[in-house]
């Protein structure tokens, strides 16, 4: 099966192809960078790694970029309220730029941990000012946008197709708006450029034909992405509460600049929940990576986690689904280095059936569950392990679970136990037998088995069994 994707713009699977052969050029709006990701922005950058995985896996060359929001996203997406750097700025007591600084490498180091590929390229909004103004030239040479007392504005009644990405009711939206809309002549209008408050000096802000200020939020991507990749490209994704707002005013804003809705295709993944709500940074208990490793669960059996459901429907959070991924993820491993070991000095060979099922899966919209079937089905077949090995490491080249760097641990069993295994020699030296069984209980009660070699004794955790999923 050839590569279909889901377009939230047309709103059907399409069948992918480059807008020239066997490039792709992929944009993915990137993390603001006032606080740490949490789990349910990482479940978007694990879809998206997958996506372009998938890519790859079907030959194309993907150059991908990604931005840093260091300036310019507001606490309320209708550009109301505080910048989130400076308010993190206040919370922490570090400058805007040094939160910036932290939390980028913070994310670099999240997705390190996740096996989520670097983009080929990472722009920061603080650094691309000028394309910026240009851009807002550009639209307001032709005629799209206004000036309040503070800012310049996107006027979006005059795109008559402005909202179709959303499906937006602009109507009802116009009907429905009350005097919080201030000086904005349409509820969906935006900010393209804000104004620094007067007699207020702001850490981040720049000068521009308009006053000294700084961007509104939705013109870096279109800046960007547009430097970066030209002003139409093959692929934007986001989460999906990018939809509505910012996405719509990205191609609001290259529509009126370039007269292009931005990129060929459009997808979005779906919401990581808690408790059936969305997970977000203000509300509910706030999970990061760092606490599934706190918790000692390694940050690929979240990927994994992820895995396990569409990227187009919602996923529910639970401790309890993460270490059941957990569990499976061992299997794999120990599966996948046992075979190794049962077939060294064979070459290794892929079983071209199974692949092309998994390949069908993956390319039908991205479907991980079911390329995970195919997997689990290829752990438990009879097939030699020097198949099931070669086959499994070409589909990890999508999974990413980097199953072949994995080795079982060279014990370093905590210090009780190693000294119980050392009581335990000491008693069959002295052949007090009955002493030594009681010890290999207690060690192997605590989830170790013990090894007797000729060279000594060793303790090894105890392993979960291999073939089922
Ligand atoms: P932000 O850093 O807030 O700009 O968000 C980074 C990415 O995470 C964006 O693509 C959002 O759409 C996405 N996102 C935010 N909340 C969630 C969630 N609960 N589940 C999945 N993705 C999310
Ligand atoms: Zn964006």
């Amino acid at each position: 099966m050839e590569l279909h994707l889901y377009d939230t713009y047309t709103r059907s699977l399409r069948k992918f192809e480059p807008l020239e052969a066997g490039k792709v050029g992929m944009y993915t709006c990137g993390p603001t960078v006032y606080d740490y990701a949490h789990l349910g922005n990482l479940r978007t950058y694990v879809f998206e790694d997958i996506l372009r995985r998938v890519l790859e896996f079907n030959g194309y060359q993907v150059e991908h970029v990604m931005n840093i929001t260091d300036v310019g996203h507001l606490v309320s997406d209708a550009d109301e309220g505080e910048d989130k750097m400076e308010k993190g700025s206040r919370r922490t007591g570090l400058s805007a730029y040094q939160i910036a600084e932290k939390y980028t490498a913070a994310f670099q180091e999240d997705i390190t941990r996740l096996n989520i590929l670097f983009p080929t390229v990472w722009c920061k909004a603080t650094e691309h000012i000028q394309e910026q103004i240009d851009f807002i030239a550009c639209i307001e040479a032709r005629g799209y946008t206004y000036r309040t007392s503070d800012g310049i504005y996107f006027d979006t009644s005059k795109l008559p197709n402005y909202g179709y990405l959303a499906r937006l009711d602009i109507e009802g939206l116009q009907a429905g708006a009350r005097i919080e809309m201030g000086e904005k002549r349409n509820p969906t209008d935006f900010a393209l450029w804000k104004f620094s408050p007067a007699g207020q000096k702001r850490q981040m802000e720049w000068d521009s034909p308009w006053g000294v200020g700084f961007p509104g939020w939705h013109i870096e991507c279109s800046a960007m992405s547009a430097r970066y990749l030209g002003s139409f490209f093959d692929i934007h994704c986001g989460g999906e509460d990018h939809i509505s707002v910012h996405h719509t005013n990205e191609i609001a804003q290259t529509e009126a600049c370039y007269g292009t809705r931005l990129a060929n295709f459009w997808l979005h993944g779906y919401f990581l929940q808690v408790d059936a709500e969305r997970m977000s940074k203000s509300s509910g208990e706030f999970l990061r990576l760092q606490s599934v490793l706190d918790r000692g669960i390694d940050p690929l059996a979240y990927r994994l986690f992820c895995l396990n459901a569409h990227y187009r429907s919602k996923l529910n959070f639970s401790w309890e689904g993460l270490e059941s991924a957990a569990t499976s993820l061992q299997r794999l491993r120990t599966a996948y280095y046992e075979w190794g070991q049962s077939s060294a000095g064979r070459q290794e060979r892929i079983d071209e059936q199974m692949l092309g099922r998994f390949r069908d899966q993956v390319n039908d919209d991205l479907n991980m569950p079911r390329a995970l079937a195919v997997v689990w089905e290829l752990v438990r077949s009879d097939l030699p392990p020097e198949i099931k090995k070669g086959t499994l490491s070409t589909m990890d080249r999508v999974l990413g679970l980097r199953l072949a760097e994995w080795r079982p641990e060279e014990e370093t069993a905590p210090l009780e136990i190693l000294t119980l295994l050392e009581a335990r020699q000491q008693a069959r030296k002295e052949k007090r037998w009955a002493d030594a069984d009681a010890l290999r209980q207690q060690i192997q009660e605590a989830g170790y088995e013990i090894e007797d070699t000729p060279q000594g004794s060793r303790v090894k955790r105890k392993r979960t069994t291999v073939g089922e999923g």
